[in-house]
């Protein structure tokens, strides 16, 4: 089953006289199940792709569809509710609270949609190797232990589609494996990931890897 659909999707940016075709025509389609690699050289448009997927970005054309629903221009309140009802996501933004512990931003994310469940939030952040720092707030952390809270956080609702940028940018080998096989244990238990890597591992576990150029996917 086809649960999220990208046509034709187009996103221009301006800025002064010129203009950068970030994404121009882009087709997708991810079945459930999944773990789809995007790979290619810097600027050829898989955040910009992953930020319209999420419905955080409007595209300039095309249609981005989750289980078959349309969330690109949509009033942002639906938008909001698609995007909590079915994705994870951990972009190049932040999506911690500063002021709350690693286990607090776990459960605050889960009380968005839906109810609070302590039990989950700490095998959760056991699974990912956090459980020793569950009540440091985002500051305290490394980089390394910064991601793996970014990704319990992402994973916190048991998302049926999980939508991830560079999760190993900046990990330590350690750190990496842990995000790896959470990755896989994810998409073995039957959840859906989409995520943008420079590194050869995580195409590794991916099911499928579609590399982008310009702004497309390169087919053949
Ligand atoms: P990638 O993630 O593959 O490195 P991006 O999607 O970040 O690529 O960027 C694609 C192109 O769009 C780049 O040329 C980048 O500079 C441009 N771009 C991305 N976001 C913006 C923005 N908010 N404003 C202007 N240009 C942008
Ligand atoms: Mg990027």
């Amino acid at each position: 089953m086809i649960i999220l659909e990208a046509m034709e999707l187009y996103r221009f940016f301006h800025s002064g006289d010129e203009e950068v075709k970030a994404l121009r025509g882009v087709d997708l389609s991810v079945r459930q199940g999944e773990m789809v690699a995007l790979v290619g050289p810097s600027g050829s448009g898989k955040s910009t792709l992953l930020m319209c997927l999420a419905g955080l970005e409007e595209p300039d054309g095309g249609n981005v569809l989750l289980f078959s629903q349309q969330i690109t221009r949509r009033p942002e309140l639906e938008k909001t509710r698609l995007r909590s009802k079915y994705l994870g996501v951990m972009l190049q933004m932040e999506n911690l609270f500063a002021h709350l512990t690693v286990s607090e931003n776990v459960r605050t994310a889960q009380a968005v949609n839906g109810a609070v469940d302590n039990a989950m939030a700490a095998l959760l952040l056991e699974r990912i190797g956090l459980d020793q720092r569950r009540n440091a707030l985002p500051a305290q952390l490394s980089g390394g232990e910064k991601a793996r809270a970014g990704l319990a956080v992402a994973l916190s609702r048991d998302p049926k589609i999980l939508l991830l940028d560079e999760p190993t940018g900046e990990v330590d080998a350690e750190t990496e494996g842990h995000i790896l096989a959470v990755l896989d244990a994810h998409r073995r238990a039957g959840g859906t990931i989409v995520v943008a890597t420079h590194n050869v591992a995580v195409g590794r576990i991916a099911t499928r890897t579609l590399a982008m150029k310009d702004g497309r996917i390169a087919h053949g």
